[in-house]
């Protein structure tokens, strides 16, 4: 019964040196570890903050270089227009599409001065 309960004993105070080592590794651990949790979390939170701040001027940047904001050369209507796209003027209708950071009229096929095209068609409506 005395071997037994040695056995016992032993058992017991190695179970608890067992226990009060993985204690203190968990503590040694999380008081290391937990600092790279709170840190990742703090970065993962400030990226997920600032993530949609860079989509926002992400978004704002390729909007500057995409849009343009011009005057239409038929009614002086100014407006932004998408560069490299044919549109409307919202004002007066007139196809317009960009040129050299401002709106030109779109051509008909095969007209190769506009600039007369144009002229002589305001002198055709004055005229008349
Ligand atoms: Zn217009």
């Amino acid at each position: 019964m005395n071997d037994h309960f040695n056995k016992l004993l032993q058992i017991n105070t190695s179970g608890l040196g067992c226990w009060a080592s993985i204690i203190l590794a968990v503590f040694i651990l999380t008081s290391v570890g937990l600092g790279w949790i709170i840190k990742g979390f703090v970065i993962s939170v400030a990226l997920l903050l600032i993530a949609p701040l860079i989509a926002f001027w992400g978004f704002q940047w390729w909007l500057k270089r995409k849009l343009i904001l011009a005057q239409c050369p038929v009614c002086s209507y100014e407006f932004t227009g998408f560069k490299s796209t044919e549109f409307n003027c919202p004002s007066c209708g007139e196809a317009l599409q960009v040129e050299a950071e401002s709106f030109v009229r779109i051509t008909p096929p095969g007209t190769i001065d506009v600039d007369a095209v144009e002229v002589s068609a305001k002198t055709i409506k004055e005229g008349n």
